[in-house]
């Protein structure tokens, strides 16, 4: 499970968190919708120790995150990022078994297989040898999914990962994400896709000006929601 206590941070002068508690049990999903600005990315940040709280604090399994290693925390707290970052220089195949090998210090045939395993999954094992700039936005995004996802994380976060996407990429890595939360994968997505949500999230929380203003199931925040920002929001998206 995770959850995050009272998280406060500010950058730049600029209160962005301002109290975000979240509770994810394990095998859940939890979609984060908001504004643009709210504080969302910064969350996940948070969460994954990109970002330093100024107060607060996020559990993993009930035990704190902050005291612990950043790079054994990112191996536990997978993260895939709107722009995919991968290493451009670097084969599909190589950008996943790099971590396994620096990381994990598999030898060289452990982490092919591993990373190869892994690729079958998300569909790209034909690719292993071709360079990222070489893929579909789609399959890029893909491959960025199965590198997280070799580290066998236990919680997976979503950046609003199908933003920087063709519409007609889109529904494949919907697809994919939506898969991983029905094997069980604990799962904090931040997502501008209302139909996702509602589909795939067992619940929803919506943020304005860093705090979580309302959150509960999809069914209860998209067809009655109780706050006026989130009735303001869901009018100006849907
Ligand atoms: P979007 O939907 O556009 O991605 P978001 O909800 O992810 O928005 P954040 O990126 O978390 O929002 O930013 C929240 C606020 O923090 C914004 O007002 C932003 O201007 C501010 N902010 C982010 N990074 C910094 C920084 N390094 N210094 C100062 N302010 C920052
Ligand atoms: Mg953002």
């Amino acid at each position: 499970s995770l959850a995050t206590r009272d998280l406060h941070l500010s950058l730049g002068g600029n209160p962005v968190l301002r109290g975000v508690d979240l509770d994810v049990p394990r095998g859940d999903t939890l979609c984060v919708i908001g504004p643009s600005g709210s504080g969302k990315s910064t969350l996940l940040r948070t969460v994954n120790r990109l970002l330093e709280p100024d107060r607060g604090d996020v559990l993993l399994d009930g035990g704190s995150v902050l005291q612990r290693d950043p790079n054994l925390l990112r191996q536990q707290v997978g993260m895939v990022f709107q722009q995919f970052n991968l290493f451009p220089h670097l084969s599909v195949l190589r950008n996943l078994t790099l971590p396994l090998r620096r990381l994990r210090g598999l030898s060289r045939e452990e982490a092919d297989e591993t990373a190869l395993r892994q690729l079958d999954l998300v569909g790209l094992r034909h690719k292993a040898q071709t360079r990222p700039g070489r893929l579909s936005g789609g399959q890029q995004q893909r491959v960025a999914i199965a590198r997280a996802l070799v580290m066998a994380p236990q919680v997976m976060l979503f950046d609003e990962a199908t933003s920087a996407l063709d519409p007609e990429l889109v529904k494949g890595v919907l697809g994919l994400m939506a898969e991983l939360g029905r094997a069980g994968m604990t799962m904090v997505v931040v997502t501008h896709e209302m139909g996702f949500a509602r589909e795939v999230a067992d619940r929803v929380a919506f943020m304005d000006h860093g705090v979580v203003v309302e959150s509960g199931s999809p069914q209860a925040l998209f067809d009655d929601p109780r706050s006026p920002r989130l009735r303001q929001f869901l009018t100006d998206v849907l």
